[in-house]
Order: structure tokens, then sequence, then C-alpha cells
């Protein structure tokens, strides 16, 4: 008798650790969804998800408070012809050294900073004027410069990109997506401009 109950106790505490093991391997596989959904696993920075749900929220809160809210949407200057010359994996390279780049220069609490797709970058700023966000941009560029990226299928010898800007209080009647409208025609000017530059 006192042998058959010490069995069942011995097979419950096996089933309890079984479960235990479970659990945990439940919520890593969970925290690891979560990551690939949040975190692009190229750069490290935030995915096109997160952007969104981070800009929807910073965007009705400076409508309620008439706050300012920047939206920066950058893209790589003749990326395809870097990648004809140089293989994706170059271009992976370059996309890792921009991402991480971008991280240090727009690192306030509160930014965000994400790969919105290929080869596309949105960071969103919240209160920033656009005097400091153009010399945001500045330092970006120059440290970009420092980097020496060559390209020698663009005019300009390097990877350089082009940055369309919308910056100011949302007005009453605009959705965040004619905000982001905004930004993404301002990059086309950009583009239509000559390219390695800022466009308002
Ligand atoms: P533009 O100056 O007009 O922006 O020209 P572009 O060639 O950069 O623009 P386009 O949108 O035509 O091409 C984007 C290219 O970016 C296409 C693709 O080769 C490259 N690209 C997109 N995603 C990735 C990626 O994850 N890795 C690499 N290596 N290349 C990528
Ligand atoms: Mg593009
Ligand atoms: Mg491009």
């Amino acid at each position: 008798m006192f042998k058959l109950i010490q069995n069942s106790y011995s097979k419950i505490e096996s089933l309890d650790r079984q479960l235990k093991n479970t659990l945990a391997e439940l919520e890593y596989n969970q925290r690891e969804l979560e990551k690939l959904a949040y975190v692009d696993y190229l750069t490290g920075l935030a995915t096109r998800r997160l952007l969104d749900e981070k800009y929807v929220l910073l965007f009705e809160s400076a409508k309620r408070s008439n706050g300012v809210l920047t939206l920066l949407m950058m893209d790589l200057d003749y990326f395809k012809k870097y990648n004809d010359r140089y293989g994706h994996l170059e271009g992976d390279r370059v996309l890792k050294v921009v991402g991480g780049l971008l991280k240090e220069v727009f690192k306030r609490d509160g930014d965000v900073v994400s790969r919105y797709g290929g080869e596309e970058f949105v960071v969103v700023l919240y209160q920033t004027s656009l005097e400091d966000t153009l010399s945001l941009i500045k330092e970006f560029r120059r440290r970009l410069g420092l980097c020496s990226l060559e390209h020698r299928d663009s005019p300009f010898g390097e990877i350089t990109l082009s940055v369309g800007i919308n910056s100011g209080q949302p007005s009453v009647e605009e959705n965040s997506e004619d905000f982001l409208r905004r930004a993404d025609r301002a990059l086309y000017r950009a583009k239509e401009g000559g390219r390695n530059r800022n466009s308002l």
C-alpha cells in the first residue's frame, strides 16, 4: 500500500515537472514570437508593426495636447544598383550600419527608429523643433559620411539617403495616415530633387 502511494506520488511529481517545463517553453516561444514581430532581425530596430502601434499613440497624444510631431521617412539612394554591384550580403551590411547610426543619433527617450521596409527607415520624434530635427539629420549624415561606404554606381560615390520630413501639429481633420503620407510625399520630392537631401 505504502509503495503504491509512493509510486503515485513520484508520478505526480514527474508530471508536475513536465508541466512546468512545457509552460517555460511556451513562455519562451511567446517572447521569441514577440521579438520577431517587433524587432527587425537584421538591424535590431523596431519593425513596421511596432512603429505603427507607437506612432498612432504619439499622433493621438500630439493631437490632444497640440504637440509637435515629426516624421522622417528615409530611403537609401540607388540601393538596387548597390546590391547589383556589391551583392546582397554587402547590401545587408550597409542596412545594419545605417540602422546602427540612426539608433546612435535619434536616441532621446520616446524617439522611435524603425526599419519600415527593405531599405526604408522611419523615425518619429515627439516635441522636437524643426531646427533640432534638421541638426540631428545633419549629424546623422556626418556620421554616415565618416563611414565612407563606397558606392561606385551612385553619382555621389558613396552610400547616401534621401529624407522626407513632416513636422508640425497635426490638424484637427488630419488622421495619422494623412500625416504619414505627407512625409512620404516629401521623400518623393527629395528623390525628384536629385537625392541625398532633405525635403519638407
Ligand atoms: P532610389 O534612389 O530611387 O531609392 O533607388 P533604389 O534603387 O534605392 O530604389 P528601389 O526602391 O527601386 O530599390 C530598392 C532596393 O533595395 C531593391 C532591393 O534590391 C534593395 N533591398 C530591399 N530590401 C533589402 C534587404 O533587406 N537587403 C538588401 N541587401 N537589399 C534590399
Ligand atoms: Mg525604397
Ligand atoms: Mg531607395
